[in-house]
C-alpha cells in the first residue's frame, strides 16, 4: 500500500528534510501542497516537484491522501491537526504540537478516538548517537544514572531568523523551538520522565516582542536524576552535546544535538575510555519509515502525540518558571496511556 501524504505548509523544514525523507520510502508519495498563499503553494509545488498546490485546508482534506504532515507556525498546529484526524487522516505534526499541553492533549484525545496515527516529529530520538547513549544505559553500562547535561545553544541561521524571534502569537521563542526536543530528547535517553523544571530565560539581542532566545533549565526526573540544559539562538561557537554521568561510568556525547546522523559517544568507565559506534542513518527518513510501519499496525511513530503532550508540558513548566521565578512540577501521570 503506497502512504499518500498531503504537506500542510510550505515551510523550510519540509523542503530541506521532509520532502526527501518521504521520498526515500519505498511505499511513500507526496500527492499535494496547501500554503495559505496560492502564489507559495505554486511555487513551491513546481520547486519540489510536487503534483498538486492547494490554498485551502478542505480542498487539501478532500482529496485521496492518507497523511498529513503539518509544519506551519505553531499556533495553526492544533486547528489543522484537528480538522486532518476529523477527515481520517494520519497526522505527523511539528513540535511543540500546540501553544498549549491543553490543545496538545486534544489532539491526542481527537486521535485515539478516530483511530488514526499521531506522531510529533521530534527528530533526535532517531539518531544513532541517542540510540545508542539509551542502549548503554538501559544495560546497565554507566550504572545508577545520577545526572545529564545538554547543550543545545545554537546560532539560528539568518533565513529562519523571522517568526521565531518576531512573534509571541505563533509560538516563537527558543523554548517553544529547542526546549521541546532537549524534553524529548532527556526521556528519551534516560528512559525517565521529568518531574519538575526550574528556568532562566533571557533576550540576549536576537528575540523581539517579549520573546527569549536563551534559556537554562534545572530538571528532576521521576528517579532521582537531575540534568541541565541550555537552548539557545545567539551562541554562534558553543558546539552542542549530551553528557549522563552515571555511578560507574559516563556517556559523553559530542555534535549530536542536530538534524544530522553525526557526532561521537565516548564511554567513559574504570575500564578506561570507548568510543560507541552507531548507525548513520538520516534520522528524518527513520522517522517517516516507523511513521509508515505504525499506519500499518506495526508498533508507534518514533515519538508519539503522548510523547508531544510531554516535551510541550515541560517547555510550558519552564516558561512559567522563568515567569514565576520558582520551580513548576510536571505532573507525573502526564503521558501515560489512559
Ligand atoms: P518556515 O518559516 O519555513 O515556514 C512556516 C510557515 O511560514 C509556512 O507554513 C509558510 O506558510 C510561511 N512562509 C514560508 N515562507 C514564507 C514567505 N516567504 N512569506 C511568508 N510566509 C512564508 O518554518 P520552519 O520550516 O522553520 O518551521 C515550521 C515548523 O516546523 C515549526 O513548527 C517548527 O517548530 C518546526 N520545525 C521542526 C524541526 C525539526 O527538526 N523537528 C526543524 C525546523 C522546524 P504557508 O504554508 O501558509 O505558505
Amino acid at each position: 500500500m503506497t502512504v499518500s501524504w498531503g504537506l500542510i505548509g510550505a515551510s523550510t523544514i519540509a523542503r530541506q528534510f521532509m520532502i526527501g525523507a518521504i521520498r526515500a520510502q519505498p511505499d511513500g508519495e507526496i500527492a499535494a501542497v496547501m500554503s495559505s498563499s496560492p502564489e507559495r503553494a505554486t511555487a513551491y509545488a513546481r520547486e519540489n516537484r510536487i503534483p498538486a498546490a492547494v490554498a485551502t485546508l478542505d480542498e487539501l482534506l478532500g482529496s485521496d491522501i492518507d497523511a498529513v504532515y503539518i509544519s506551519t507556525t505553531n499556533e495553526l498546529h492544533l486547528e489543522q491537526a484537528l480538522a486532518a484526524i476529523e477527515a481520517g487522516k494520519h497526522v505527523l505534526c511539528e513540535k511543540p504540537l500546540a501553544l498549549t499541553s491543553a490543545d496538545a492533549r486534544k489532539m491526542v484525545a481527537a486521535a485515539r478516538a478516530a483511530g488514526v496515527v499521531l506522531g510529533t516529529n521530534h527528530h533526535l530520538r532517531n539518531a544513532g548517537s541517542h540510540r545508542a547513549m539509551r542502549e548503554a544505559i538501559a544495560a546497565g553500562r554507566i550504572g545508577r544514572p545520577i545526572a545529564a547535561r545538554v547543550f543545545h545553544s545554537v546560532y539560528l541561521p539568518e533565513n529562519l531568523q523571522g517568526w521565531r524571534v518576531t512573534r509571541p502569537d505563533a509560538g516563537g521563542g527558543v523554548v517553544l523551538d529547542i526546549t521541546v526536543h532537549d524534553a524529548d530528547t532527556l526521556r528519551f535517553v534516560l528512559g525517565d520522565d521529568p518531574v519538575e523544571i526550574s528556568a532562566f530565560t533571557q533576550s540576549a539581542g536576537m528575540a523581539a516582542g517579549g520573546l527569549e532566545d536563551g534559556a537554562m533549565c534545572l530538571w528532576r526526573f521521576r528517579s532521582g536524576v537531575i540534568a541541565q540544559s541550555h537552548e539557545g539562538f545567539t551562541t554562534k561557537f558553543a558546539g552542542t552535546g549530551f553528557e549522563v554521568h552515571g555511578s560507574e561510568g559516563s556517556l559523553i556525547a559530542r555534535d549530536v544535538m542536530t538534524q544530522k546522523p553525526v557526532g561521537s559517544v565516548l564511554l567513559r568507565t574504570a575500564q578506561g575510555e570507548e568510543e560507541l559506534s552507531f548507525d548513520r542513518e538520516d534520522l528524518y527518513p527513520r522517522s517517516l519509515r516507523q511513521f509508515h510501519a505504525a499506519i500499518r499496525g506495526e508498533g508507534q511513530p518514533s515519538a508519539t502525540g503522548e510523547d508531544g503532550v510531554w516535551s510541550l508540558t515541560a517547555a510550558e513548566a519552564a516558561l512559567q518558571s522563568a515567569k514565576s521565578g520558582k520551580a513548576v512540577a510536571i505532573d507525573p501521570k502526564l503521558g501515560r496511556a489512559a
